[in-house]
């Protein structure tokens, strides 16, 4: 069976100590068995934050990592870097990356390859925007974005990614997809991971919803045969919001 898992994105908000301060509120709380829970901070934040969630089974993670190991890559943060404050997963190819720092397809696959030499697991975003929704393109965009990324990992690699998709015309709009459209992109999703790797990778890997998630929509989403998580940005920067998600997961 697949462990449901709720990841929040706190995309470039909250300073080193404000963000301990959400954990220090969240604890013991956002911890209920046969959920996973992940907090994904901005890097300035990931040393306190992984301090402070010892000893707690919330998993800490990164939004973003560099696909080359070290070099001269200015302003950069590499997968080794990651893994040795203790960070667990990694987001790669967030739909903002894609649009405002240029992250294509084979960058993204890099970034995924990076990932697993470091010991970390990535999070990894797909989806249509508006017009291409409107165009019916979404399931072929989600299907290009998927061979892209997992390309030239082993069927065990693919079996252990997580999967996000998120139409990128609900990302911090207020607007979410059904859960039943939700539901039928993200079965098409797992077809492809099939196609590619196999029965038991496509049931294996985890397949997250993210757009506008809010704790009065999450469990509608999970309780989808194909939705095993949802990755959440706005509602997961406030302590009872972020316990609420994890609570309607279970
Ligand atoms: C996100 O940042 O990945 C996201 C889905 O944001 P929001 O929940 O605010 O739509």
């Amino acid at each position: 069976m697949r462990k449901p898992i709720i990841a929040g994105n706190w995309k470039m908000f909250k300073t080193s100590s404000e963000a301990v301060s959400f954990l220090a509120e969240v604890k013991g709380k956002a911890e209920i068995d046969g959920v996973e829970s992940v907090i994904c901070a901005p890097f300035t934040a990931l040393p306190s934050l992984v301090k402070a969630a010892e000893g707690t089974t919330i998993a800490i993670g990164a939004q973003n990592v560099h696909y080359e190991d070290s070099g001269a890559y200015t302003g950069e943060i590499s997968g080794g870097m990651l893994k040795e404050l203790g960070v667990k997963y990694v987001i790669v190819g967030h739909s903002e990356r894609r649009a405002y720092f240029g992250e294509t397809d084979e960058i993204v696959n890099k970034k995924v390859h990076a990932a697993f030499r470091h010991g970390l697991t990535p999070i990894v975003c797909v989806g249509e925007k508006l017009e291409e929704r409107e165009a019916g393109q979404t399931k072929e965009v989600c299907r290009v974005q998927t061979e892209g990324a997992l390309q030239g990992l082993s069927a065990a690699q693919a079996a252990e990614v997580v999967i996000a998709y998120e139409p990128i015309w609900a990302i911090g709009t207020g607007k979410s997809s059904t859960a039943a459209d939700a539901e039928d992109v993200i079965a098409y999703i797992r077809s492809v991971v099939k196609d590619l790797f196999g029965q038991s990778t496509a049931d294996a890997i985890r397949i997250q919803y993210g757009g506008s998630v809010k704790p009065a929509n999450v469990a509608e989403y999970l309780g989808q045969p194909n939705i095993d998580g949802a990755l959440v940005g706005g509602a997961s920067l406030e302590p009872a919001s972020y316990v609420q998600l994890i609570e309607g997961a279970k």
